[in-house]
């Protein structure tokens, strides 16, 4: 029997994956869109012979990968084409995403889908959860993590959803605003609650 699916979101540096990896010591399966994408476009991958298919074969690089730096140029500033691309890697996204989690130990497992709202996939998960920050403490680690230009940051938030439509379609929030010390004890708080509701989904 597959568990319950809680999807873990939040903006660019919000600490999702800081996050994730606390409810992975906890022994919560964890599943990442970001990892699952790579791979997809990988040498070999099952969304290449699409994306050459639709792109041309430039769109490999020599190792038969995804040519990333090329297809961002390609799609920027052409939603058709940004279309198109999402229109082959996000129903295979989901499709392994699906069958991870169906497929996982476990009470839950939790979905790391960054772009949830964006790319409207809260019908996939029983349960959403928000890591939530301050824009500016956002902008402040992207900084000191990636050493990206604020303008970079300023349109990676511009591509998101903002704070106020995230908080609106969580089931729960985990405020990241503190020193990361300060998450274990509500990630073990929530990982409990999912492990109760997931009993309880099971005894109906
Ligand atoms: P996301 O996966 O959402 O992009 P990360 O988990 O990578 O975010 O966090 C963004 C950056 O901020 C990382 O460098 C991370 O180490 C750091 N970080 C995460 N949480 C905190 C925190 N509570 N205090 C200070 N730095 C943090």
């Amino acid at each position: 029997m597959s568990g319950m699916r809680v999807a873990l979101t939040g903006g660019i540096g919000s600490g999702k994956s800081t996050v994730a990896e606390q409810f992975a010591r906890l022994g919560a399966p964890v599943i990442d869109a970001d990892v699952i994408s790579h791979r997809l476009t990988a040498a070999n991958g099952a969304a290449m012979p699409a994306i050459v298919a639709a792109f041309g074969a430039a769109a490999r690089n020599v190792e038969g990968a995804l040519d990333r730096a090329w297809m961002r140029a390609r799609v920027f500033g052409d939603s058709a084409a940004r279309r198109q691309l999402e229109a082959i890697l996000h129903p295979l996204i989901r499709a392994e995403m699906l069958a991870r989690s169906n497929q996982a130990e476990g009470p839950y497992s939790l979905l790391v889908i960054p772009l949830l709202f964006e790319t409207g996939q809260q019908a996939l998960v029983d349960r959403v959860l928000v890591v939530d920050v301050p824009e500016s403490q956002q902008i402040a680690r992207v900084r000191a993590r990636d050493g990206l230009s604020d303008d970079a940051i300023g349109a990676v938030l511009a591509s998101q959803v903002d704070r106020a439509r995230r908080l609106q379609g969580a089931d729960d929030v985990i405020d990241n605003s503190g020193a990361p010390e300060q998450l274990a004890a509500r990630v073990a708080e929530l990982d409990q609650r999912y492990r109760q509701y997931s009993q309880g989904a099971d005894a109906l």
